[in-house]
């Protein structure tokens, strides 16, 4: 199993900011990637990028940047050039530490946003585990002993609801995926149970029928 502590700091930011836009943002239309890789049309290779929304083709993409000084000109015009390679509509820089005045000054002509956020502050908007109702928000299956304020539990990205009709009755369930072990988490709703996929016994037949439907 892996364990919190060696999950860099940076890492951990990434995943509370991918959970603040991913509660905040996601939708049928929309949909929040995170970590995930973009064509460079000019560079011609992979580009990562840290979290991308998108929606109707207009990609956002947004970088996560945990530093303890200023951003500085330097590191927007590295965002800048990517952001160009990979021909992104809009961007978000966000980071811990704050941005230099040059900073600043360098995003002036383009669609781009700088966010101060510090990680105390991405920590307490990022998850509590009432958030989601009866759900958590935190993996069971690779929740070891954090430090409360202090350290990350893996965070789940709750998709909404689905459906499954069976004998004429429907059953919905939820299903998340944990940003740090990518285990699937299940909620039933006719059963309140939440179960790992894969890990856990299933809790009822028609959850067995949903993950198999799920899958294919
Ligand atoms: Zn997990
Ligand atoms: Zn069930």
């Amino acid at each position: 199993m892996q364990n919190i502590k060696n999950t860099p700091e940076w890492k951990q930011y990434e995943w509370l900011i991918t959970k603040i836009f991913y509660d905040d943002y996601s939708e049928l239309q929309t949909s929040i990637v995170p970590n995930t890789k973009l064509h460079g049309e000019k560079s011609k290779i992979s580009r990562q990028i840290d979290i991308l929304i998108e929606k109707n083709n207009i990609k956002t993409i947004i970088e996560c940047k945990h530093h303890k000084r200023p951003l500085d000109v330097k590191a927007i015009e590295s965002f800048i050039s990517m952001f160009d390679d990979i021909k992104g509509n809009y961007g978000i820089i966000i980071t811990s530490g704050g941005f230099t005045k040059s900073a600043y000054n360098r995003i002036e002509e383009y669609p781009i946003k700088l966010e101060h956020l510090k990680w105390e502050d991405a920590y307490i908007n990022s998850f509590n585990e009432q958030s989601y109702g009866r759900i958590n928000d935190i993996c069971n299956h690779c929740n070891s002993n954090f430090k409360i304020g202090k350290e990350i539990p893996g965070l789940l990205l709750w998709d909404s609801g689905y459906g499954l009709e069976k004998d004429g009755k429907v059953y919905i369930y939820h299903i998340a995926e944990c940003l740090k072990c990518n285990n699937k988490t299940l909620y039933c709703d006719s059963c309140g149970i939440t179960t790992i996929v894969g890990k856990d016994e299933p809790c009822c037949q028609e959850a067995i029928i949903f993950i198999n439907n799920f899958n294919t």
